[in-house]
């Protein structure tokens, strides 16, 4: 039998009829595929940590694949900060502009540091994020799930082979090879038994649109520059001395103004408009992320990160009623004196891309 897998989607934020349809589709379609079971969930990112979205998500014990209109990023980190938590699963369906990038930073040099995930064991279940922006067609999102699926059922069937189970039948191999004809076809193609479908379960919940950073904890190092930095009491720390995110509808809406002071950027605001600030660009090995926002969008001409930092930062403040501190407050001296610091191959590169006049 092929391993039973969830599938999550989520909706869009909007009624946006193409969004709809190319979730429904996608729905349709899953229903028919054996062995999946499909959870449909609004936006994850608007779901609150104790409405019956997230708690039904967090019920979910077993690998899943979640499509969602995120970046694959953000999605992660946003079930993570709801303690859904599991291995990365790698999907095939991705960006072009992420590969690209790849391709353009080439290998990043690996560095010493210390990130919060790294004393933070996850459990062995596999968690598959997948962007709905990715492509237009259902099929794309079908032959994903299946592949995935194909893949976790052979996992199964080998570790079923080394331990005291007994070893599979070559027909239960035929089937995982091919899970999508796990129907039970006899020789000659009459039916055995019904195509089993089951109903999509859906979590209704009255998901209002939310704003508040997302940490990124593969990144994160716990330098606590973010906390300093904001002065509207979104960030806190647990027990361990971990910074969280605590308070994340105090954030002031469209600002985001940590993410750029961030030395590892490691703050998501997922619905930003900038991709690198909305989740996009993994660079392999989950260090270094070169924000080419920097490059080919910067809010104001000229305008260096940490001055646009303390500027939004400000603008907040006074629509706050409350005076702006521009630089006097939570900048931390490393910041500054980056600004100010000689050339050095990072630089070169971007220069280069500049040069290119894109
Ligand atoms: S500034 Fe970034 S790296 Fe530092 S604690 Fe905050 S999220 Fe983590
Ligand atoms: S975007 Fe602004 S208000 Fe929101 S957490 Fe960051 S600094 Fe605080």
């Amino acid at each position: 039998m092929p391993k039973r897998l969830t599938v999550v989607v989520s909706q869009g934020q909007s009624n946006n009829p193409a969004k709809r349809k190319l979730e429904e589709d996608i729905v349709a379609a899953l229903l028919f595929e054996p062995g999946i079971e499909v959870t449909i969930v609004p936006h994850l990112y608007d779901l609150k940590g104790d409405g019956p979205g997230m708690m039904g998500l967090q019920a979910i014990t077993t690998d899943f694949v979640v499509l969602s209109w995120l970046y694959e990023r953000a999605t992660r980190w946003t079930l993570d900060r709801n303690n859904i938590r599991g291995q990365v699963g790698t999907t095939l369906l991705v960006h072009e502009s992420d590969d690209e990038e790849d391709d353009l930073l080439d290998e990043p040099e690996e560095e010493d540091k210390l990130r919060v995930v790294d004393n933070r064991p996850l459990p062995k279940r596999m968690i598959f994020c997948i962007d709905l922006r990715v492509s237009n067609q259902v099929q794309d999102y079908v032959d994903e799930v299946k592949r995935i699926h194909g893949e976790l059922s052979t996992q199964v069937v080998q570790l079923g082979g080394l331990g005291s189970a007994p070893s599979p039948t070559p027909e239960q191999l035929a089937r995982v090879e091919n899970p999508t004809n796990d129907t039970a076809l006899k020789d000659g193609g009459e039916l055995e038994r019904p195509v089993e479908i089951i109903e999509p379960i859906r979590l209704e919940e009255n998901a209002a649109r939310r704003w508040y950073p997302v940490i990124d904890y593969s990144r994160c190092t716990n330098c606590m520059e973010c906390i300093d930095f904001c002065l509207f009491g979104v960030y806190g720390v647990d027990g361990a001395e971990t910074i969280l995110v605590e308070m994340p509808d105090n954030c002031r809406k469209g600002c985001p103004a940590c993410s750029r002071v961030c030395p590892e950027n490691a703050i998501i605001f997922p619905q930003h408009k900038t991709p690198t600030i909305a989740g996009s660009a993994e660079v392999a090995g989950g260090g270094l992320k070169i924000d080419l926002s920097q490059l080919f969008g910067k809010p104001k001409e000229d305008e260096k990160s940490l001055d646009t930092a303390v500027r939004e930062r400000d603008e907040q403040l006074l629509l706050a009623g409350r005076e702006a501190v521009g630089t006097a407050v939570g900048v931390p001296k490393r910041q500054a004196d980056n600004e100010d610091r000689e050339k050095d191959d990072l630089d070169d590169l971007i220069d280069a891309v500049d040069d290119l006049d894109i």
